[in-house]
């Protein structure tokens, strides 16, 4: 990259110790969202991408980043509002984690960072009977419908300045997949300490690099993700900010929830944090392995995505091609386009159709999205008559209604 903006991280953003390669991504899209046809976006709309891992923290950063060219994403390509019911099984694995983490007792005042639409904070209001909850959500057309839901929104970026903003200390904060996305956590962990309460918890939900490490994912590797976290980084990043670890879980979907109290002491982190150093050696030998295997697999196949966000557009890159035909369950998505690539959205409905005339072809469906199990029922129901594979081209399952 080029651009005015660029800047290099070369040495640990949560310890200052030194890195070894993790990961490098070539041409990777720069616009994970689709946006209205037409939409004129200036290139380039692709760039290569390299992780670091930290040597004493764990911590995986992109080495080259432009805040800039970051910004201009968050505020005008932010995903696609879902209608009321969609893409909720993240909401509801973080529910039943706040609920095991025993959380969920009477609060007054709540604010969530990031808080998209609001519907997480809105269903954290109602079961903590907060007098107040406080959302911090950049993106224009999230914070509209935050604001119908009745929670008082500030559409902008959280930071130093964020307690000008709320009339009273927090007792609950939160933020899902938003320190991922930080680039200064100094910023970041001010704002934070201006408006929380004494005996505020913390809760911190992030894709986890342990986890996605041993799976060989590369999920969480996309232009957006400056950070991803192992659980020795994140608790030490937080201790150095003031805020101890006091519990952590990995979901079935690779996301690391882990939950703070405020700490007297600002310590330095790594040398105080029990957490085992993972091994991330085979990370990039097992990605080229999965590139290869899925340029293979889908050369001159009809193919369908179904699922228009972060992970189709990284499939695109990976499989060196665009699909036959792209669709989506969220019917807000219909219609829109993928900077730099051809593709329209269609819906499931005309999808179907068409690639059930092509028969012949042995259409392939891919699940590109996180969201498997809400989206299987609606093939099945559908009614598709090829394979379904999923984002490591494994069958899922055979959709066919079963008679007899
Ligand atoms: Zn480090």
């Amino acid at each position: 990259m080029s651009a005015a903006g660029t800047r290099s991280v070369p040495r640990c953003p949560v310890c200052g110790s030194s890195g070894r390669p993790l990961l490098n991504l070539s041409a990777q899209p720069i616009y994970q969202h689709p946006v209205p046809e037409g939409t004129a976006v200036p290139p380039p709309h692709a760039v290569d991408l390299s992780w670091a891992a930290c040597v004493k923290c764990a911590h995986g950063w992109q080495i080259e980043i432009d805040g800039g060219l970051l910004e201009t994403i968050y505020r005008s390509h932010y995903y696609t509002p879902a209608p009321g019911g969609m893409a909720v099984t993240f909401r509801n694995e973080f529910m039943a984690t706040m609920e095991r983490f025993g959380l969920l007792g009477p609060r007054r005042r709540l604010l969530e960072i990031g808080a998209s639409d609001g519907d997480v904070l809105a269903e954290l209001q109602q079961r903590t009977n907060a007098l107040e909850a406080y959302a911090f959500e950049p993106n224009e057309e999230n914070a509209a419908i935050a604001v119908r839901r009745g929670l008082t929104v500030q559409p902008r970026f959280f930071g130093r300045d964020a307690a000008a903003y709320v009339e009273e200390p927090v007792d609950f904060i939160c933020a899902r997949h938003v320190i991922e996305h930080v680039l200064e956590f100094d910023d970041f962990f001010q704002g934070l300490n201006a408006v929380t309460a004494e005996n505020a918890d913390l809760v911190l939900e992030t894709p986890s690099l342990d986890e996605h490490a041993r799976r060989c994912s590369i999920a969480p590797f996309h232009i957006e993700h400056i950070h991803v976290f192992s659980q020795r980084s994140l608790a030490t990043l937080a201790l150095r900010h003031g805020w101890k670890m006091q519990r952590s879980e990995v979901t079935s979907d690779g996301n690391l929830i882990a939950v703070f109290a405020k700490n007297d002491v600002l310590q330095s982190g790594a040398e105080t944090i029990g957490a085992r150093m993972p091994e991330f050696s085979d990370l990039q030998a097992a990605v080229t392995s999965r590139h290869d295997r899925l340029r293979a697999l889908f050369a001159d196949r009809y193919i369908v995505f179904w699922g228009a966000g972060s992970a189709g557009v990284s499939m695109v890159s990976t499989i060196g091609r665009e699909p036959d035909m792209w669709t989506d369950g969220n019917p807000n998505k219909v219609g829109k386009v993928f900077v730099g690539l051809q593709s329209k959205i269609a819906s499931p409905e005309i999808v179907f159709q068409e690639a059930n005339r092509r028969i012949a072809d042995k259409p392939i469906l891919l699940i590109t999205s996180s969201f498997l199990s809400e989206i299987l029922p609606r093939v099945r129901q559908l009614g598709w008559n090829g394979k379904v594979m999923d984002l490591d081209g494994n069958p899922v399952i055979d959709p066919r209604p079963q008679h007899g």
